[in-house]
């Protein structure tokens, strides 16, 4: 099942994509515009959604007509992202001169946690403000992001995997510069907008196992990176359970799983966004996943 938040008609709402590709609204089915709750009372209202999905859809919105927003554009709380986590772009990261974290080195033993602020999500199409780094260093980062759906500690032995719900894109657009200048990332990545996620949120068993699925970045239609989610050095049940034998997973939680090679910064000079640069993350199974920089 393919989830969306939208705005049509001047009002948010949440929606599902039907077999005919267009939107079937759903909001009055959850009994809110909020894809937390959806996700929070899933089991609830699955079948009703699954037959919205299968309809005939006479409420139907084509997407063109309607403006998509990132699926979860107010997260309950950060999101939960991973640094260096594809060998290649550990190498390239690690080289660059810019790596001014604890975890400084090229492959790290364990996962690097780190997050950005709910108010940095942005939608599909959103534009990225260039000034908002004043130090014109702003990279790209192609990134699968997980989300989960159920509240609760990892205990031992429990599957990381039973707390997933689906899946979706994300940019993890970062100010160099600032990224560098403090040794915690959160400055460099946490700026307003500098997470663009969409286009959909595809559930669990829609995806499928994460392993084949492969993540591709193009700027200006220039192919910049491309991975296997096989790649991953830390894969999705590790990460799961990284974060969740510590604290408390909500459903909702996203976490960003790490970008492969080909960052701007990993060129000789680095390649960084400018104004009237087009960014798109792209993974055949959620979508495309397209912002300009302004
Ligand atoms: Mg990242």
């Amino acid at each position: 099942m393919k989830l969306v938040t939208y705005v049509y008609s001047d009002s948010k709402r949440i929606g599902v994509i039907n077999h005919a590709g267009n939107i079937i609204d759903v909001s009055d089915i959850v009994n809110s515009n909020d894809m937390n709750v959806l996700i929070e009372h899933f089991s609830e209202i699955e079948n009703s959604l699954k037959l919205c999905c299968e309809g005939a859809g006479k409420n139907a919105v084509a997407i063109d007509a309607v403006r998509l927003l990132a699926p979860i554009p107010a997260t309950r709380r950060n999101i939960f992202c991973v640094g260096k986590n594809y060998y290649a772009h550990a190498e390239e990261f690690g080289n660059s001169g810019y790596d001014s974290s604890a975890a400084a080195g090229n492959v790290p033993a364990n996962p690097i946690i780190f997050s950005k602020p709910t108010t940095s999500i942005c939608g599909p199409d959103d534009a990225i403000d260039s000034t908002r780094d004043p130090y014109n260093t702003i990279d790209y980062e192609a990134e699968l992001a997980v989300v989960l759906g159920k509240k609760g500690r990892i205990a031992q032995g429990e599957d990381p995997m039973s707390f997933v719900f689906g899946y979706t894109l994300v940019n993890d657009v970062t100010s160099r510069h600032l990224q560098k200048l403090h040794s915690q990332w959160l400055l460099g990545k946490g700026i307003d907008g500098f997470c663009p996620m969409g286009p959909v949120l595809v559930t669990a068993d829609e995806f499928g196992p994460p392993g084949s699925q492969t993540i591709s970045c193009h700027v200006n239609g220039e192919l910049r990176q491309q991975a296997s989610v096989s790649d991953l050095i830390f894969d999705i049940p590790r990460l799961i359970k990284t974060i969740g034998q510590n604290i408390t997973l909500l459903p909702g939680d996203v976490i960003a799983t790490g970008t492969p090679a080909g960052v701007g910064l990993g060129f000789t000079p680095p390649r960084y966004l400018v104004r009237g640069d087009s960014v798109t993350v792209s993974m055949n199974e959620i979508g495309q996943l397209t912002n300009t920089i302004i």
